[in-house]
C-alpha cells in the first residue's frame, strides 16, 4: 500500500482539474490532494486513479469520479464535529473525505463485500469513521440521529422520507435525484415540516436499491 512521489503528483494535477471544473473550497480540495485514491481501487486500475473518472470496484459497484465527490461535499458545507451520516460507504472514498473535513461520519453500504472490504481498510489506512453499518439506507439510522448533514452517494429514484426525517433543522442534504439520469438536489430543513429544495444539473450514478430492486 505504497503512496509514491509519482501518486502525490498526479493528486496535484486532479485537484487542478476539479478546481478548473468549477470546485472551490479549499478545504474539500485539500482532502482531493491528500487521499491516496489509488488505495481505494483495484489494483488493475492503479494507473487510472487520478483521472477524473468513476471505476468499478467490488460487487459491481463504482467509486464515484471526483469531481462529483467534491461536489456533493462542496454542497454539504461540512463543518468540523458535525454528525454527517453517508448513504452508500462503497470504496470508502467519500466516507474519507468527510473525515478530513472533521465530520463524524455514520455511513451505510448495503453489499456485505464491500462493507466488509472497507471497514477493514478505512481503519488500515487511519480513517475513523464513528460508525459504518451494513443495511439499507433507505432506512438511514434512526438510532443515531438527527444529522447536521446527509449525502446520498446513489442514484434515487424517489427522495426517502425516512432520511429527511432524520435531518436536523438547518440541516442539508445533497442528494441525486433520478433514474436513468439523477438531478443532484440539495434539501434544507427550514422547520420540522419545511424544507427548501434546490436541483443542481444532472449526474450518473448506480442505482440506490431498495427492498423491492
Ligand atoms: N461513496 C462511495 C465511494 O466513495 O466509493 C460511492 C459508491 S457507489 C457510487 C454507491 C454505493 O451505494 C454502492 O457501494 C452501493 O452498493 C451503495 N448502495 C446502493 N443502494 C444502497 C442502499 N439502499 N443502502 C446503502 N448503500 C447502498
Amino acid at each position: 500500500m505504497k503512496d509514491t512521489y509519482r501518486h502525490q503528483g498526479k493528486r496535484q494535477q486532479l485537484v487542478k482539474t476539479v478546481k478548473k471544473k468549477g470546485i472551490t473550497d479549499e478545504k474539500v480540495l485539500a482532502a482531493i490532494g491528500k487521499i491516496p485514491r489509488h488505495l481505494f481501487m483495484d489494483s488493475s486500475f492503479e494507473d487510472h486513479a487520478y483521472q477524473d473518472k468513476a471505476f468499478p470496484i467490488a460487487a459491481d459497484q463504482t467509486i464515484s469520479q471526483p469531481y462529483t465527490v467534491a461536489f456533493q461535499t462542496e454542497l454539504l458545507e461540512v463543518k468540523k464535529g458535525e454528525k454527517v451520516l453517508e448513504i452508500g460507504t462503497g470504496s470508502g472514498y467519500q466516507t474519507a473525505v468527510l473525515c478530513e473535513l472533521g465530520a463524524k461520519v455514520y455511513s451505510i453500504e448495503r453489499q456485505r463485500e464491500l462493507y466488509k472490504k472497507t471497514k477493514s481498510f478505512l481503519s488500515k489506512i487511519g480513517y475513523r469513521p464513528k460508525h459504518l453499518s451494513f443495511g439499507d439506507g433507505y432506512k438511514g439510522l434512526p438510532e443515531y440521529a438527527p444529522f447536521d448533514k446527509i449525502i446520498v452517494t446513489a442514484g434515487a429514484p424517489e427522495v426517502p422520507k425516512e432520511l429527511l426525517g432524520q435531518l436536523k433543522v438547518g440541516g442539508r442534504m445533497v442528494i441525486p435525484v433520478g433514474t436513468e439520469v439523477q438531478t443532484m438536489t440539495l434539501f434544507i430543513r427550514k422547520s420540522a415540516k419545511e424544507f427548501d429544495r434546490k436541483e443542481y444539473g444532472a449526474f450518473r450514478f448506480v442505482p440506490l436499491l431498495g427492498d423491492k430492486n
